[in-house]
């Protein structure tokens, strides 16, 4: 009796180590029976098979469905990975990285290990990655470093149908490697319909389609135009909370800023609801949140709360949030668009397309039935709004990719086999901007600056401050500027209750006043004077993340500088220096003040404004560099500084000539403007 007792204790009793394992194998197994109630696994076979009778493949099936975290793992199990990565690009780094996490999750792994990811200015892979997500962007500069891809056994290009830039050169590039290795196995996924045209393009390859599972979705639209479609949404949220049944809402807004204004009026109208109220939970998601936060949104509701996230474009196809049962959109999303006339580029808040109309809608059906409120009307949809968004690559700047393209010995750009081909204007804007950078010579060749500067992941101007900032004798100010401007996300902190605070601690840095991109070196410096300290960021209301951020990419772009044989140099003392390199680097976005205040910019004569964030803002200078324009109530200028006219005639004879820059100055100013010393 006792033995049996014994026995009976015995099956009860586990080491810790062992219960640890044991319930880790339960969540592993666990997670193998969600992947295989994914629509996809009931085809794993016959893609399988597809795969390995066809070279191309174009695949189809609704978001959500598997093809992202399930293919790459297929792929693996049936051996593919014995001869080289499988390789999946996305156009997102969030989705990158967090498909990376789960595919490692899935696979019991270490992220970084096995399963890995790499997106600008950061690397998590190892020596035993054989599933690589990257972004389309990585895979494109990775093949400057390796023009065969020869370390990949399978490249799946994901999220086809988003169209980025860097999606639509990497197909030119990688049908013409298909060409001549017949070993590589060419993946093309994508959540809608284009399937035909891509099959087209790629040689008519057969076509892997699969039904995913919908439920039906309710679509409401608005009765009259709404006036603030922030204000509405929230508005909409609140009500389905307090209305509707248990279901989690997801939400479409443009940016982080939009985001985080949202979550905080919710939060505030949520506490003026009582505690009658359930508890709603606020996710937000979009490309700069930080990775520890990613994983929140994956988080299983508590049961008898709602999930409320707050997304970019993101969560359209790249993301998939289970338990989605309401979906708000409000109809923008942020663009890209450039007028190759001008040469300039702006941001700025557009309405969707029809095809982006119906998969934000479709997130609500995936698991339930559900209800999507669309905040404009059906009138607006159906007039207004174009089928399909038009591809990157007939809207934006094409410098970068024309300086990628000619370091991969492309030369013959208006030939390349674009599935779209962007304006030829544009194309010719690239060239001219590349020339006038002296990155190519007047045939069209890269010159010994235009191979240094293809070495950055940066865009073209960025890199020529760099390579510049050798001849300046200031290398060491120029990448931590450079690496400030880069970080994506804001680098000071504003908090609604403390903006006096804020503001007051950020205009210590301007002190001078001679603009944006010397306070930002003033931040970094004086941070890393202090040993990188967090109190001291906290003190002077900086984003400590964003600085991380920094020191990293200043890092990488200091590793490449000895890569292009550029020494560190600092010129500490001659601020002039560092204002010539960023001049030399951005001439093009040059502007000049107007007797009302506001700017025209130089070369191709339009009206902006300096971003009420600028440290200029109040100053007014008569002439400015600006980093970037971005078109909200109006075209503003973000990241500006002071120049002087002659430097462009010195940095830029072939640009500007001497009538651009002349500058009378018996014209009347506004009251206290052009008085900053320079
Ligand atoms: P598709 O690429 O076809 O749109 P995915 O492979 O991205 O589909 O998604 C399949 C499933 O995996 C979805 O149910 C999604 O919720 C889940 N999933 C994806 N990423 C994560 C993550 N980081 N955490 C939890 N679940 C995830
Ligand atoms: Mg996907």
């Amino acid at each position: 009796k006792e033995s049996v007792m014994a026995g009976e204790n015995y099956e009860d009793y586990m080491h810790p180590k062992a219960a640890q394992d044991a319930a880790e194998k339960t969540a592993l197994e666990e997670l193998q029976e969600v992947r295989k109630s994914l629509p996809i696994y009931g085809y794993r076979e016959q893609l399988l098979q597809a795969v390995e009778e066809h070279q191309v493949l174009v695949i189809v099936g609704d978001t959500g469905s598997g093809k992202t975290t399930q293919i790459p793992q297929y792929l693996h199990e049936a051996g593919y990975t014995k001869r080289g990565k499988v390789g999946c690009t996305q156009p997102r780094r969030v989705a990158a990285m967090s498909v990376a996490a789960r595919v490692a999750q899935e696979m019991g792994v270490k992220l970084g290990h096995e399963v890995g990811y790499s997106i600008r200015f950061e690397d998590c892979t190892s020596d035993k990655t054989v599933l690589k997500y990257m972004t389309d962007g990585m895979l494109l500069r990775e093949l400057l470093g390796e023009p065969d891809l020869a370390s990949y056994s399978v490249v799946i290009v994901d999220e086809a149908h988003e169209r980025t830039l860097s999606t639509d050169i990497l197909f030119g590039l990688v049908k013409d490697i298909a060409r001549f290795r017949p070993d590589l196995k060419l993946l093309i996924s994508s959540a809608t319909m284009d399937a035909e045209k891509f099959s087209d393009y790629f040689d008519t390859a057969p076509i892997f389609s699969f039904p995913g599972r919908r439920f039906p979705v309710e679509i409401n639209f608005t009765s009259a135009p709404e006036a603030d479609y922030m204000d509405a949404a929230i508005v909409t949220v609140l009500t389905i909370h307090v209305r509707e049944p248990l279901g989690d809402i997801l939400v479409f807004l443009t940016g982080q800023e939009e985001i985080e204004t949202a979550e905080e009026i919710l939060k505030q109208r949520i506490r003026g609801l009582g505690t009658k109220i359930r508890e709603l939970i606020i996710c937000p998601i979009y490309a700069n949140l930080p990775s520890e936060l990613q994983a929140k949104i994956f988080e299983p509701t508590p049961e008898g709360a709602r999930k409320v996230v707050l997304a970019t474009n993101i969560a359209e196809t790249s993301l998939t949030i289970d338990g989605i049962k309401y979906v708000v959109d409000p109809g923008f999303s942020k663009m890209k668009s450039y007028n190759p006339r001008t040469g300039m580029e702006s941001l700025l808040i557009t309405p969707i397309s029809k095809a982006s109309a119906t998969q934000r809608a479709g997130r609500a059906g995936r698991t339930s039935a559900g209800k999507c409120y669309r905040l404009y009307t059906a009138f607006n949809y159906n007039n207004d709004l174009e089928e399909n968004t038009v591809p990157e690559v007939q809207r934006t700047n094409l410098a970068s990719v024309v300086l990628a393209l000619k370091s991969l010995g492309i030369h013959d750009l208006i030939n390349f086999d674009f599935m779209d081909p962007p304006p030829a204007e544009a194309l010719v804007k690239a060239l001219e901007l590349l020339f006038a950078l002296g990155a190519l010579n007047k045939l069209g060749e890269l010159t010994k600056a235009g191979r240094r500067m293809a070495e950055f992941p940066l865009d073209p101007m960025l890199s020529k401050m760099i390579v510049v900032s050798d001849k300046y004798k200031c290398s060491d100010e120029i990448i931590s500027i450079a690496a400030m401007l880069s970080v994506g996300g804001s680098i000071f902190y504003r908090p609604k209750d403390k903006q006096v605070h804020a503001d007051n601690a950020r205009m210590n840095f301007h002190t001078g006043n001679v603009g944006d991109h010397i306070a930002l070196l003033k931040v970094y410096s004086s941070w890393k004077e202090t040993n990188y300290s967090t109190q001291w960021c906290y003190e002077n209301y900086i984003q400590v993340r964003s600085m991380k951020r920094a020191r990293d990419i200043r890092d990488q772009l200091e590793g490449l500088l000895e890569r292009v044989e550029i020494e560190i140099s600092s010129n500490q003392n001659e601020l002039d220096s560092v204002r010539k390199s960023i001049v030399a680097g951005f001439f093009p976005h040059t502007a000049k003040l107007q007797k009302n205040g506001s700017y025209r910019t130089v070369k191709h004569p339009q009206t902006v404004h300096i971003h009420p964030n600028s440290g200029l803002s109040q100053v007014l200078p008569r002439w400015v560099v600006y980093h970037e324009l971005v078109l909200t109530s109006k075209e503003y200028m973000r990241q500006v500084t002071e120049l002087k006219p002659e430097w462009l005639i010195e940095l830029a004879p072939h640009y500007y000539q001497r009538k651009d820059v002349e500058d009378d100055a018996s014209k009347k100013m506004p009251k206290g403007a052009g008085k900053a010393a320079i």
